[in-house]
C-alpha cells in the first residue's frame, strides 16, 4: 500500500497514532416481538418521547447553518415525515391492535412505506425512499440507545472519524480516552473545535473524502502540527511519527515545570492568566493547570443537550461551587449565549435565514427576561465570597448594558425582599465581539468593571466570515490590519477609562498571536485549560515593551500577509 496524506485543518496542534473508528450509519437489528397488553400505555408513551426527541435533534440541525441549505432542506423534510399523521395513526395501531413494540412497530411502518415508493420506479420516489430509511435510521437508533453502541466501540488506541460532531459529542468521547479526531465537516472555530482543543485532543476538521478515503479499523495517523491525516503509513513514516510524539511528550513534560511559574513577562509585567470553561466538570482541570481563575465560563452548555431548562436553584448550585473553590481568584460567568452553532432546542428559538445576525447571545436573554433574571439571581446568590463577576455576550452598544444593569438592580431588590444576604457589589464587564461595540468600546467602558474582547466572534464580524464554515476559512484571518486596531483601540479606550480589558477568544492561546496580544497592552488572557502552560511559556519569554514597537510598526501595514511575515520576523526581537 502507497502511504496517502489528505489534508484538513488543525484545530489542535500534536500527533496521534492509532486505529480509525468510523461512527457512521451500522445495520439496526430489529426483533419482532410482542408486548404485553398492560405494557401498550408505556409503549405509547415511549413512542411520542422518541418522536418528540428526534424532531428537537432535526430542529437544532435545522437551525444549525454550518449545514448547508439543501441539507436542512432535508432534515425538514424529515421532521414532516415524523409528524405526518398517517405516521403517528399507523404506529399507534401497530401498538395498540397488533401489540408490536415500539421498534417493531416504527420499523413495520417504514417497510410498507419503502414498498409502496419501491414499487414506483420513479426517481423522485426512490429519493423520497431513502428519506425515509434515513428518517428510520434515526428515530430507531435514538429508541434503541444505538449511540451507547458507537461509545462501546471507542478506547484509548481509537481515532474517531465522523462526518461532522457536536460539541456534546466531543466531551462524551474524551471521557473514552481517544487518541485524536478527525471530522469531514466542521471549522477552527466551531465549538467542538473549541472543546477539542481544550482537552488537548488532536483534531482535524474539514477533511474532504474523509469517509470514501478510510476503513474502519486501519492504523492512521493524525498530524495536527500539519494538518494532515495519514493512511497506510510505511514502517519508515510510523517510525517518524512515534519520535515526533515522544518529542511532543518530553515537551509537555517540560511545560509541567511552570505550573508553579508566575506569569511576569521579561520586562516584569505581571499577566493575569485565566481559564476558559464549557462545563462545570473542567474546574480539575482550570485548578491542575494552577490558573488564576476563570475569565470565561459560557454557561449556554449547561442549557444545552437537556430537555428541561436549569433552574435557579441548579445554576445557583454549580455557581457557588466553581466561586468557592476557586476563591480568592475572579470567577466571571457569562450569561448564556445560545445561537450559531450553539442552539438550543428547549429555548425554542425558530429557524433564522440568517442565524449569526439573528437572535443570539444577549439577543436571546433579552427576548426571554423570566429565564435571564432566573440566571441572574442565581449569579447574585452565588457570589458568597466576592469573586463572582458577571459578563454579556454579543454585546452591541451602550444601550444593552444600561437595560442588563436595570434588572441585575431588580434581581438584588427582588432577592433582598426575600432577605437572601448578598455581597455587596459585583462586577459586570461586556464582552467585545461586534465591531459596533469596538466603535463604541469608550462608551462601554464608562459603563462596565471590565472589557473581554471575543476574537473568535470579532475576527467572524470584522470580516464578515461565517467562523464555522470551512469553504471559506481562508477569509478569516485573525492577523488582518482591522483586528489589531480594533482590539488596540478597545485596549486604548478601556485603559483611558481606569478598567482591565481581557482576550477570552481563540486568539489568546495561540502560541502566534499570545506576544503580540501583550504588546497590543492586553494584560488578561483567558485560555483553555490544556492551553495554560504553552500560554505562560509564551509569556515569561516575552518583553512587552519591544513588542509595543514592533506593534507599532505592524499598524502600519496593510495587509494580513505581511502583519504575519513580520510577526515571524517579530521572533527576532527577543
Ligand atoms: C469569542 O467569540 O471569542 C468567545 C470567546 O465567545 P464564543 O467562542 O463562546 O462565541
Ligand atoms: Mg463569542
Amino acid at each position: 500500500m502507497i502511504v496517502k496524506r489528505i489534508k484538513g485543518i488543525s484545530v489542535s496542534d500534536g500527533v496521534a497514532i492509532g486505529y480509525a473508528r468510523i461512527v457512521e450509519k451500522e445495520h439496526i437489528h430489529i426483533e419482532t416481538k410482542k408486548i404485553a397488553k398492560t405494557v401498550v400505555n408505556k409503549e405509547l408513551k415511549r413512542f411520542h418521547k422518541d418522536v418528540e426527541y428526534v424532531i428537537n435533534e432535526l430542529n437544532t440541525f435545522i437551525q444549525d447553518d454550518s449545514f448547508s441549505k439543501e441539507n436542512r432542506d432535508i432534515l425538514t423534510t424529515h421532521k414532516m415525515i415524523l409528524q405526518d399523521p398517517a405516521f403517528i395513526k399507523r404506529v399507534k395501531e401497530l401498538i395498540t391492535q397488533k401489540l408490536f413494540s415500539l421498534e417493531h412497530a416504527v420499523s413495520t411502518y417504514f417497510t410498507e412505506v419503502v414498498n409502496i415508493f419501491d414499487a414506483m420506479e420513479n426517481e423522485y420516489y426512490s429519493q423520497r425512499l431513502t428519506d425515509f430509511e434515513d428518517v428510520a435510521y434515526r428515530l430507531l437508533s435514538h429508541s434503541m440507545n444505538k449511540s451507547k453502541d458507537v461509545l462501546a466501540k471507542l478506547d484509548d488506541k481509537s481515532i474517531l472519524i465522523m462526518k461532522n460532531i457536536t460539541p456534546s459529542f466531543v466531551t462524551k468521547v474524551f471521557e473514552k480516552n481517544i487518541r485524536g479526531l478527525c471530522t469531514e465537516k466542521g471549522s477552527k472555530n466551531s465549538h467542538s473545535s473549541i472543546i477539542a482543543r481544550s482537552m488537548n485532543l488532536p483534531m482535524l476538521v474539514g477533511i474532504s473524502g474523509l469517509l470514501e478515503n478510510i476503513n474502519e479499523g486501519e492504523q492512521i495517523i493524525v498530524d495536527g502540527n500539519n494538518g494532515e491525516i495519514i493512511i497506510f503509513p510505511s514502517s519508515n513514516v510510523l517510525a517518524e511519527y512515534k519520535s515526533i510524539y515522544l518529542q511532543e511528550s518530553q515537551k509537555r513534560k517540560k511545560l509541567q515545570k511552570l505550573i508553579n511559574v508566575k506569569a511576569i513577562t521579561l520586562d516584569n509585567k505581571e499577566i493575569t492568566l485565566m481559564s476558559n470553561i464549557e462545563l462545570p466538570e473542567e474546574i480539575d482541570q482550570v485548578i491542575k493547570n494552577n490558573s488564576r481563575g476563570i475569565g470565561l465560563f459560557r454557561t449556554e452548555f449547561l442549557f444545552m443537550d437537556t430537555e428541561k431548562l436549569p433552574t435557579e436553584e441548579e445554576q445557583y448550585k454549580i455557581y457557588k461551587k466553581i466561586a468557592e473553590k476557586l476563591a480568592p481568584e475572579p470567577v466571571i460567568i457569562r450569561t448564556i449565549d445560545v445561537g450559531g452553532d450553539k442552539l438550543s432546542s428547549i429555548l425554542n428559538i425558530v429557524h433564522e435565514e440568517n442565524p449569526n445576525l439573528g437572535f443570539r447571545g444577549i439577543r436571546i436573554s433579552l427576548a426571554n427576561i423570566p429565564i435571564f433574571r432566573r440566571q441572574i439571581r442565581a449569579i447574585l446568590r452565588a457570589n458568597t465570597q466576592g469573586n463572582v463577576k458577571i459578563m454579556f455576550p454579543m454585546i452591541s452598544g451602550v444601550e444593552e448594558i444600561l437595560q442588563v444593569k436595570k434588572i441585575i438592580e431588580e434581581c438584588k431588590n427582588e432577592l433582598k425582599k426575600k432577605k437572601i444576604a448578598l455581597y455587596k457589589d459585583i462586577e459586570i464587564g461586556a464582552m467585545i465581539e461586534v465591531p459596533s461595540a469596538v466603535i463604541t468600546s469608550d462608551a462601554l467602558a464608562k459603563e462596565c468593571d471590565f472589557l473581554s474582547i471575543g476574537t473568535n466572534d470579532l475576527v467572524q464580524y470584522l470580516l464578515a466570515v461565517d467562523r464555522d464554515n470551512e469553504s471559506i476559512s481562508s477569509y478569516y484571518k485573525s492577523c488582518h490590519p482591522s483586528v489589531l486596531k480594533a482590539i488596540k483601540q478597545t485596549v486604548d479606550n478601556a485603559h483611558a477609562n481606569g478598567i482591565k480589558v481581557a482576550v477570552c477568544g481563540e486568539m489568546a492561546s495561540d502560541t502566534q498571536y499570545v506576544k503580540l496580544l501583550l504588546g497590543l497592552g492586553v494584560e488578561e488572557l483567558s485560555v483553555s485549560p490544556g492551553r495554560i502552560l504553552m500560554t505562560k511559556n509564551e509569556i515569561i519569554n516575552c518583553h512587552v515593551q519591544k513588542w509595543a514597537k514592533l506593534v507599532e510598526e505592524l499598524m502600519e501595514l496593510k495587509t494580513s500577509d505581511e502583519i504575519y511575515e513580520r510577526l515571524n520576523d517579530g521572533k527576532n526581537y527577543e
